[in-house]
């Protein structure tokens, strides 16, 4: 008797093992695709688009539900950009900079949004104790100046125009007034703008709910939330002496990315390549440092830093790196033609 009790017990177990064998199996194929499905679907609007801005290239790539309607958003991103590039560019008649530039000790007023950049400035500035300084600009002229007509510029010259050269002299009065202490002085908000803009871009796309992009303004780089399948955006540190070559790859999620080096914009002079980021403190265009990679929370803050650490070279860079939260950074220096890289502390974490 057990036995044939076992045994149908056993007969009933087998076929309700068919049975439902029989109907999870389906059920999961189904749920498996339409899951598929979904995903597919989800990882298929893609957005991205190059256009000439900065004097450079800016790239915007988005990921989106198919359903979220983008177009309009990245309209808006592009429009505050081409804002961002008339207001900002010393060379643009009509911007905030250029007038600035033109007001000498009466000052000017200027909008809320360029007088707290300006301000940020200001604040690099004391941070990096004037190796970031947006009233280099006299010098910057001199040099390009220097270049265009092939003459490598004396002494003197480099004295005199140090002397307009100083964000100390730069004033910021009530009511938005920016004015100059000394005469002849010049902004030029070439090493932090593009910063600036990409973060301005970033706050169009968080207000909009646009997480999962990226933004590259020549080399200002912020990638938000992540790429497909839940991967982190990647972001390659070109060897700066073969571009082709990546010495490092960095995961990056809500975070940006900047490189500062010469290898693309430099100076030539008597055959000698110099460095378009000047030291104000000298006068002389920074030499050492061919490459510095700042990873920070705004696309802002890696840019002026990255500038700076090129004047302040690998180990005060990396000091003052260290010092900082939420920062970290890669300085490379030519020491008699080998390189030499500078890492932060936390910086090891970020490559993949
Ligand atoms: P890039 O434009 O190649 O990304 P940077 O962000 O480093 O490079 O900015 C370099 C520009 O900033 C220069 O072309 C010059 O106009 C200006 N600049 C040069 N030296 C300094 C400096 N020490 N501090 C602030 N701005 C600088
Ligand atoms: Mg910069």
């Amino acid at each position: 008797m057990p036995t044939r009790i076992n045994k149908g017990l056993e007969d009933s177990s087998t076929k309700n093992k068919i049975f439902s064998i029989k109907i999870v199996v389906p059920l999961l194929i189904a749920a498996f695709l339409l899951f598929y499905n979904f995903n597919q679907k989800k990882e298929l609007s893609e957005y991205k688009e190059t256009q000439a801005l900065f004097g450079s290239y800016v790239t915007i790539h988005c990921l989106y539900d198919e359903r979220e309607d983008i177009l309009g958003v990245v309209e808006e991103g592009w429009r505050r950009l081409k804002e961002i590039q008339i207001s900002m560019n010393a060379l643009s008649v009509g911007g905030y900079v250029a007038r600035i530039n033109k007001s000498g000790y009466d000052g000017v007023q200027v909008s809320d949004d360029v007088y707290r950049l300006l301000k940020r400035s200001l604040e690099f500035s004391d941070l990096t104790r004037g190796a970031f300084d947006i009233t280099v600009f006299p010098l910057v002229e001199l040099w390009k100046n220097a270049a265009r007509s092939r003459q490598f510029p004396d002494e003197t010259a480099v004295t005199n125009v140090k002397k307009k050269v100083g964000y100390q002299n730069l004033k910021l009065k009530n009511d938005n007034i920016v004015s100059f202490k000394v005469s002849g002085m010049k902004i030029d908000l070439g090493a932090i703008a593009k910063g600036y803009a990409v973060d301005e871009v970033v706050k169009i796309f968080t207000k909009n709910k646009i997480k999962n992009f990226y933004i590259d303004a020549g080399g200002d780089i912020y990638c938000g939330g992540k790429y497909k399948k839940k991967k982190k955006w990647t972001v390659g540190v070109q060897d700066p002496r073969n571009k082709t070559k990546i010495i490092d790859v960095l995961r990056i999620e809500d975070a940006a990315v900047t490189t500062s080096g010469n290898y693309e914009r430099f100076i030539s002079l008597n055959g000698k390549k110099y460095s378009h980021i000047i030291d104000p403190v000298t006068g002389y265009p920074q030499d050492g440092v061919i490459s510095s990679t700042v990873i920070a929370p705004t696309a802002e803050k890696a840019d002026a830093l990255s500038t700076a650490l090129s004047v302040m070279g690998g180990k005060k860079g990396i000091k003052l790196i260290n010092s900082l939260s939420h920062v970290e950074a890669m300085i490379i220096e030519d020491k008699g033609g080998k390189l030499k890289k500078y890492r932060s502390k936390g910086y090891k974490k970020l490559k993949k």
